[in-house]
């Protein structure tokens, strides 16, 4: 039996099997089991900022691994504090952080969050908006707006009411005095890398504070460098009450994060909530590693390249780009986004059919001017075998 197939027999088949069985990376090459090299595109899924095997990352989590793996909570650790002060320092505004183990796990965070808000102060209902995307734990899957990966897993503990994304008359009708937070992602990761109309966040800023919910940002797919700045908000000029983070933060290890803003960073009161892994010493070196590594200047330079060299390709399947920064999706005329896919594959490029019509492309934030020409150079060709 080869890989692919004891991959399906040991697997629960809720994946189904991936196309390519990767064996090692360097930088933002992977090679398969074959040892065929592919330029990775997809980073993981926003995750491997750092590309891979990093000195950096490499160094950080050796050094870490070998001199304290694990405390749990019951004992603190330097990294841990040097982490959460280097979040709050990248964020410039007083904060407090939660440190978990993924982007699901950092939005049960905030979703209990704002449940000790609703108790304070007798509000009864969420909104969130339609495809978007918080996670499979079911906190974070009853915020998320895409029926087809929520409805059969219902009914779920709380009230949800979803918005159309990026409609700011629906957002302001949606959220009255009884609303208790509102869960928004800057840009729609998983609906299709989708930014909202210009304005939109801060509506939805003005919106929750004239009525009292909070805001929570959803920045686990847009932080971290990814659009070209730390955080997706911080472009929006608007401070969210809750923020999460778990992606790209690590760099390939498991981390994730809440932080809550001015009062609503104290919520919770000793004994709420707590992890056992979540914060260890290992993945806050990595994040450490990360947050040292990211080159804001070198994202915004090589993503203009990559958008300008897209926007200009003329091919008959190429609707048009969409996205900020290392984060774009190719939207296609056809809903043939999984055979773009595959004739990249073949062609050396690892990128992700997102939607049936658009294909997410998240390299690592360290990918070259060099690499970047040499995609663009090869879509026209991947377009015409898709
Ligand atoms: C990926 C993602 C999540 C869930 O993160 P996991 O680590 O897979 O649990 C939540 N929200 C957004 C916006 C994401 O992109």
């Amino acid at each position: 039996m080869n890989l692919y197939e004891r991959f399906e027999k040991a697997f629960m088949p809720n994946y189904g099997v991936p196309p390519v069985a990767l064996a090692r990376g360097e930088g933002c090459t992977v090679w398969d089991v074959d040892g065929k090299p592919y330029l990775d595109l997809i980073g993981g899924i926003a995750v491997s900022s750092l590309g891979h095997a990093h000195p950096a990352l490499v160094e950080a989590v050796s050094r870490q691994v070998a001199t304290l793996a694990h405390t749990s909570n019951l004992f603190l650790h330097e990294p841990e504090v040097l982490l959460a002060e280097k979040l709050l320092d990248l964020l410039g505004a007083p904060a407090r952080v939660f440190l978990c183990n993924s982007g699901t796990e950092a939005n049960e965070a905030a979703y209990k969050l704002c449940v000790k808000y609703a108790k304070a102060t007798g509000r009864s209902y969420f909104v969130a908006a339609e495809n978007g995307f918080h996670g499979r734990t079911i906190g974070a899957l009853s915020l998320t707006g895409k029926p087809s990966i929520r409805e059969q897993f219902g009914p779920f503990p709380v009230d949800v009411r979803f918005v159309p994304y990026g409609d700011a008359d629906a957002l302001k009708n949606a959220v009255t005095d009884d609303c208790i937070a509102v869960f928004l992602e800057p840009t729609q990761g998983e609906a299709g890398v989708v930014p909202p109309p210009e304005g939109y966040f801060q509506a939805a800023r003005e919106i929750t504070s004239a009525a009292g919910a909070l805001l929570v940002a959803d920045e686990i797919q847009s932080a971290i460098g990814r659009t070209g700045h730390w955080f997706a908000h911080q472009a929006e000029g608007v401070t969210p009450d809750v923020l999460t983070l778990a992606k790209g933060l690590g760099g390939g290890l498991p981390i994730g994060a809440c932080v809550g803003f001015g009062e609503h960073g104290t919520l919770f009161e000793k004994g709420d909530h707590g992890s056992t892994f979540g914060g260890n010493p290992v993945s806050c070196a990595a994040a450490l590693a990360v947050l040292g590594n990211v080159d804001l200047e070198h994202v915004r330079e090589v993503a203009a390249r990559l958008r300008g060299g897209l926007e200009a390709i003329r091919h008959p399947l190429l609707k048009g780009v969409r996205g900020r920064g290392l984060w774009l999706a190719l939207v296609l005329h056809e809903p043939v986004s999984a055979g773009v896919q595959k004739a990249a594959q073949d062609a050396g490029f690892l990128v992700n059919a997102l939607q049936p019509d658009a294909v997410r492309l998240a390299p690592p934030l360290v990918i070259t001017a060099e690499q970047v020409q040499s995609f663009v150079d090869a879509l026209p060709g991947v377009l015409d075998h898709a």
